[in-house]
């Protein structure tokens, strides 16, 4: 049987990890001690061979050595965290994206102009985490929409989101979180690169037989690939490495989609790819 494999146009890094992988190694080729608080990307692999290369994670500013040069990723931080850096005298070298940027931005706007700032995205996500210090004490963030029970009934009330979450999300909140406030502003702060990596998913889990999400299991962008695809085409699976591969996903398989979260390097893809053509 003839295997048609598909990989997305869009599978391999976004432009927000690509340029902060970018900026950790010119870092890096300056010959400085060099840390990234919090792994630069949600990809072990790839961590692991940054790693190699010199550039140690860190998990706190406590860990941050004296005089080191610090690497903000891509998710970005709290402001507090600038704060207690400078007093280590870190150097910092921020590769927040500029996406993640504008998200902060419109939370800070909302909080300064008297909204309460709701935020919608996963609680626990660096992202969501890094918004939240920009938006206000009485902040909000809820990832379901029956979480909106407990937010009171609000005068003027504004919203962001977690630049990776689907436009879905946007019309299923939209529509529950009008009936909380007098007043309500909502910010898109949904990337391009999620939106059209999103919307190239539902295509080709539209035409495959088999659909294989490739991407770190603590990707939330990968997360949401995945359940985009398996929404459409049961036949999806997640996969970090061709290693995660299973012979029998393949049997009596004429056509399989190859799709892959934003961390994720197009070398890793590719093989996956090769993979598949071996097993199938
Ligand atoms: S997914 Fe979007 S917001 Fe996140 S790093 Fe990539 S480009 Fe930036």
């Amino acid at each position: 049987m003839n295997l048609e494999i598909k990989i997305a146009h869009h599978a391999g890094y976004c432009y927000g990890v690509e340029r902060a992988i970018n900026i950790a190694k010119k870092a890096l080729s300056a010959g400085s001690q060099v840390v990234s608080l919090g792994p630069i990307i949600h990809n072990p692999i790839v961590v692991k061979e940054l790693s190699s290369s010199g550039i140690r994670v860190v998990e706190s500013v406590e860990e941050v050595p004296p005089g080191a040069v610090v690497v903000i990723r891509s998710h970005g931080v709290p402001p507090d965290v600038y704060r207690e850096l400078e007093e280590k005298q870190a150097k910092i070298i921020d590769a927040t994206c500029p996406y993640v940027r504008r998200a902060q931005v419109a939370a800070k706007k909302l909080s300064d102009e008297g909204y309460t700032v709701l935020i919608v995205g996963e609680k626990d996500h660096p992202e969501v985490v890094g918004i939240k210090g920009y938006a206000g004490d009485s902040a909000f963030v809820i990832e379901k929409t029956e979480e909106l029970s407990k937010v009171p009934y609000q005068k003027r009330l504004g919203v962001v989101f977690q630049t990776t979450q689907s436009l879905e999300t946007i019309d299923i909140f939209a529509a529950e979180i009008v009936k909380k406030a007098f007043e309500l502003r909502l910010f898109n702060t949904i990337c391009s690169a999620t939106t059209d990596r999103q919307n190239e998913t539902r295509e080709i889990a539209a035409e495959s037989d088999v659909v294989i999400v490739v991407g770190g299991k603590n990707s939330g962008n990968t997360k949401r690939l995945y359940e985009i695809a398996k929404g459409i085409n049961p036949n999806t699976y997640h996969v970090e490495s061709e290693m995660d591969l299973k012979k029998e996903w393949f049997i009596r398989v004429e056509k399989v989609g190859i799709t892959a979260g934003a961390s994720t390097p197009k070398e890793i893809v590719q093989r996956v790819a090769e993979a598949v053509k071996n097993l199938a």
